[in-house]
């Protein structure tokens, strides 16, 4: 097993600001770096944004705004929105930079120089907002099948991309690598779809110059799609960069379900062409449901990442982020249900147990972790349980399993608040130091476990506890250590504030 682990998301298209929909992706992909670095593997983290294309051309021109300040702008706001959201990016692709446009250049001479390119004429059915053409049997109903939005009969002269060449090693990728394309149900949705034929795909476009210059000819410019999905690897130095060499082929590439078809057959087809290794897993994740409906800005359900992070926190909109379902699937998302957790979840569970601890402590035990005797069979079963915790959220981390990795941690903690609670130790002297002795080491592996999730919480926590960078572990594994002993912690805090939901509405009522 290589000790390296390259994760990405998919980069983000810079013709609007980030909604709700971005800080999901970017959060969820940051858990998995972090869990990966707790597992003591050396990680890089890519996200970025995807800069060219029609779409962002017509958003640009909107506004009355030059193309490039206009995507300056907007990739800014996604560079901020990770640092809101405590996502811990190593890097951050814009595909207007010259780095990515020089070596998706060389991507595409590669690729014809295989003899994978070849000039030919097209029509089809054309969707503008995807940039895609569709066959007849692909619109549905008439409309485009991704975004079912209206389509335009559109015929053009350009270059192809010789797909068809790939289908058959397409189809032997997936047989042999069953973990290629996650969640199963996404890859039953492609096969479908490959057995009506791979047709060549044209990857020129002529009626507009907000693209990066095709190298064979002047004419044109690469089709946003190879220019986007090459910023994998052009991040990285391809052709002969150090980080390529050290950390391709990736691991996971985190992206939305709508997208699937680009990044497990398309990519993995350019990839074939240019004899480079192909991804371990393309994850398609869920979208998320806003009060049971799906997200758009024609119901004006769109929630803005910066404003929940404005009033309620990182760690709150994190958690119930993660919290809301199984990756695959699509899963609910309000601003109630974030304060329902925050309050419920949050501060009556975790909050309530670490601060009960450090609280005790502060006051009864002169604020230290004291020494501890014997292990009694109640003490002994707490130790287990966070033993059994640790390996199977572990488990389910490496499955990207994490809402239900969360919910272990989460289970850990009200257990602590029940032996707590059964063992009284502010009625009972004799067991009071052995009790908060395993609640303080409980407190330290909680905090362990919980930083790949809400990060922020988890130095909270340390620093009540009086752990600094000197003596932090953040290490998967030492999260079964109860060996903290005699230890002067810091001043307790509650970690989290309950709250109630004030939505806007409300708030211009109120002002009134
Ligand atoms: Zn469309």
């Amino acid at each position: 097993m290589k000790d390296t682990f390259y994760i990405t998301t998919a980069i983000d298209y810079a013709n609007d600001k980030p909604h709700i929909g971005h800080a999901y992706e970017k959060v969820l992909t940051d858990v998995i770096a972090r869990f990966q670095k707790a597992r003591g593997k050396d990680v890089f983290f890519l996200t970025g944004t995807d800069e060219h294309g029609e779409k962002v051309f017509k958003a640009a021109k909107k506004k009355g705004e030059d193309p490039q300040k206009f995507v300056d702008d907007i990739s800014e706001r996604f560079r901020n929105l990770c640092t809101i959201l405590s996502v811990e990016n190593d890097d951050f692709i814009r595909t207007t930079h010259s780095r990515h446009e020089e070596a998706n250049k060389k991507i595409v001479k590669a690729m014809h120089e295989k003899g994978d390119i070849y000039k030919g004429e097209y029509e089809g059915w054309y969707c503008v907002p995807c940039e895609s053409y569709w066959t007849d049997k692909q619109l549905d109903e008439g409309k485009c099948p991704e975004c079912n939005r209206e389509v335009e009969k559109k015929k053009e002269e350009g270059y192809f991309f010789r797909l068809s060449k790939y289908e058959e090693d397409l189809l032997e990728l997936y047989d042999q690598k069953p973990d290629f394309v996650f969640p199963e149900s996404r890859k039953k949705e492609l096969l479908n779809r490959i057995e009506d034929g791979l047709r060549d795909l044209c990857i020129t476009r002529s009626a507009f110059e907000w693209g990066v210059p095709f190298p064979i000819d002047d004419d044109y410019t690469t089709y946003v799609w190879v220019d986007a999905l090459s910023n994998y690897i052009t991040a990285l130095g391809y052709p002969e960069g150090d980080k390529f060499n050290k950390y391709w082929p990736a691991n996971v590439h985190m992206i939305g379900k709508d997208i699937t078809w680009f990044h497990a057959v398309i990519w993995p087809a350019m990839l074939m062409s240019l004899g480079v290794d192909l991804p371990e897993t393309v994850c398609a994740h869920g979208f998320l449901n806003l009060g049971g409906e799906k997200m758009s800005k024609s119901k004006g359900n769109v929630l803005d990442p910066f404003e929940l992070v404005e009033a309620y926190g990182t760690d709150a909109l994190r958690y119930s982020l993660l919290s809301g379902g199984s990756i695959g699937e699509d899963s609910d998302f309000s601003e109630e249900l974030l304060v329902k957790k925050l309050n419920n979840e949050l501060a009556d569970n975790l909050g309530n147990f670490v601060h009960r601890t450090l609280s005790f402590l502060n006051s009864n035990f002169d604020g230290g972790i004291p020494e501890r005797e014997e292990f009694t069979e109640s003490d002994e079963e707490l130790v287990e349980e966070t033993r059994r915790t640790v390996d199977e959220a572990g488990k389910d981390l490496e499955e990207l399993s994490l809402n239900t990795a969360l919910e272990k941690v989460m289970a850990l903690s009200k257990k602590g608040n029940q032996y707590l609670n059964a063992n009284e130790p502010w009625n009972n002297e004799g067991r009071a130091p052995n009790v908060l002795n395993v609640c303080g080491n409980l407190c330290k592996n909680i905090s362990i476990i919980l930083f790949p999730f809400l990060p922020d919480c988890a130095e909270k926590i340390w620093e009540q506890l009086g752990i600094d960078e000197s003596i932090r572990s953040k290490e998967w594994e030492d999260a079964k250590d109860f060996e903290l002993s005699d230890h002067e912690i810091g001043e307790p805090e509650p970690l989290f504030k309950k709250r109630d939901v004030q939505t806007k509405e409300e708030e211009k009522r109120s002002q009134i």
